[in-house]
């Protein structure tokens, strides 16, 4: 691996200035594997204002010390490089943040801080054109590199204790390094024994190591690892309740098993991290839905309470919104009919008109994921290339208002009414009429129907277009009690 240019060109710089530089952290251990690297970072003697001086354009971004400088590079990992200064081992008395920063005078001093071996490990570029390198490892990072081993930088419970987020960093870093990554025996016990610690970290940090365990290859490996370092409860402890928990004749694994194998099968494609969300969510709300044990157990609505608890745990861990509509609505419809017998063309234009076509495709995804997380063979059986053959034909339909022939200004006019919510209801009764029958989109079938349809109160028009209330995802009163949802909120 050569270091790029962009690179050995800052820390020239900074030494010429008097300031030792090295390339430190994740980006090294990713050279040493023969990686490209995500991002560059430089560590230096220099503190922030003296690094602000040699590169005048950079930018201070925030209080911990660190400078950005931008370069001219096209390489969007090169575009921004984060330089920051030597940094000691901070107290972290809330176990969130370090209390104050105070910098360090070496590299071995500011190595000793990192997490883990394999990221405590600098470069530093020697020979006068500065491309030979040396790499700085006083513990041992690249023996663990090889060995395939994420162990903490000193004595795990302590440095568990400094910032907690460190639990889960060591399952990320040992599901997406690749395979047969290990944690090393006295790290690991410290993170079963410490992993209540977990609860005391901010969300949004949790958030983001998650997701790269679920946007990993080995994401369903790292749900796993996640329940069996006991860390999983402090993330989405919904899912613990479907350990060992069975379904029914139609299914052979546990509740639990099939939501990771659906996971499987969501990352195995290479699908996005919405589908991988809703994969592993789909059934989550079974364990509070069973009824009857054995062969005929039922879970009736577990897609509608499914929803509401989704949105409540992505709502929990701060997922943009964008992320919680998308990841509920597909949780909600994950059981669409797709059997020939059922599968007309005005139930598909039913089903695009509920979950909106923009994400129609996902939502097949979801199912296939779903299918195969429960031991079948094909991915896509006939009777889903059937449905989706349905949906191509179906797809240029009119399935929402401004798609219909007429509009408010027509209902007005036609009736000599004023704008008001009955130009509304009497669009939304022509809808649905028309996604019965897409031939009913004509204007002048329309217009003789405006004026048969104001004959009827606003409650009867309220009632044609129900298909349209079903996209409020609504749980009833009677099912909140029953499932104790309201306990469910934290
Ligand atoms: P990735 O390639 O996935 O970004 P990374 O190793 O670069 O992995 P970052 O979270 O970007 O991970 O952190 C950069 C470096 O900062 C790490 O390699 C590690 O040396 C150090 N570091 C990050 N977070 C912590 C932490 N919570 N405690 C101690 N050191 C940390
Ligand atoms: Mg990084």
């Amino acid at each position: 691996m050569t270091i790029p240019k962009e690179i050995i060109v800052i820390i020239q710089k900074l030494e010429k200035a008097g300031f030792p530089a090295y390339i430190v952290g994740g980006c090294v251990r990713d050279i040493l594997r023969n990686e490209k690297p995500k991002d560059w970072d430089i560590t230096t003697l220099a503190k922030p204002e003296e690094i602000q001086k040699i590169f005048p354009d950079s930018f201070y971004k925030n209080k911990f010390g660190t400078v950005t400088v931008k370069t001219r590079s096209s390489d969007p990992t090169l575009k921004e490089v984060e330089i920051t200064t030597f940094r000691r081992d901070e107290k972290y008395s809330d176990k969130r943040h370090p209390d104050k920063i105070s910098f360090a005078k070496t590299i071995e001093e500011d190595l000793s801080r990192r997490d883990f071996t394999i990221n405590a490990m600098a470069v530093q570029l020697t020979n006068s054109n500065k491309h030979q390198i040396t790499v700085i490892d006083p513990f041992n990072g690249q023996k663990d590199l090889k060995n395939k081993i994420i162990r903490t930088v000193g004595n795990p419970e302590d440095r568990f204790s400094e910032d907690a987020l460190r639990l889960l960093r060591a399952v990320r870093f040992s599901i997406t390094l690749g395979d047969d990554w290990q944690i090393e025996k006295n790290t690991l016990l410290a993170i079963k024994k410490l992993s209540y610690l977990l609860k005391e970290i901010s969300k949004d940090r949790i958030r983001d190591e998650f997701v790269k365990i679920i946007e990993s290859p080995r994401a369903a490996e790292g749900v796993i690892a996640l329940h069996k370092t006991e860390l999983l409860q402090y993330i989405i402890p919904e899912l613990e309740k479907g350990v060992g928990m069975s379904q029914n004749r139609h299914h052979i694994y546990t509740i639990f098993q099939h939501s990771v194998l659906s996971l499987k099968y969501a990352a195995k494609y290479n699908y996005n991290l919405n589908v991988r969300l809703a994969a592993l969510l789909h059934d989550i709300a079974k364990p509070q839905t069973k009824r009857g044990e054995g062969a005929s157990a039922t879970f009736y609505n577990h897609d509608i309470v499914g929803a509401k608890i989704t949105y409540q745990i992505l709502k929990r861990l701060h997922f943009p919104k964008k992320t919680i509509d998308k990841v509920t609505l597909l949780v909600r419809y994950h059981m669409f009919y797709y059997d020939p017998e059922k599968v007309t063309e005005s139930s598909v234009r039913r089903l695009l008109q509920k979950v909106g076509k923009e994400n129609i495709d996902e939502l097949i995804q979801v199912r296939i994921c779903d299918r195969k997380g429960s031991g079948v063979p094909k991915a896509y059986p006939f009777r889903l290339r059937h449905f989706k053959y349905v949906l191509e034909k179906v797809k240029s339909h009119p399935i929402s208002v401004s798609m219909l022939k007429v509009n408010g200004d027509d209902v007005m006019k036609t009736l000599n009414i004023e704008s008001g919510p009955r130009v509304g209801l009497i669009l939304n009764a022509l809808l649905a009429e028309v996604i019965e029958d897409p031939e009913k989109n004509n204007r002048d079938y329309l217009i003789k129907r405006i004026k048969q349809l104001a004959e009827l109160s606003d409650s009867e028009l309220k009632s044609r277009q129900k298909i349209i209330e079903e996209k409020k995802m609504e749980v009833d009163e009677e099912l909140k009690k029953k499932v104790g949802i309201r306990d469910l909120k934290r």
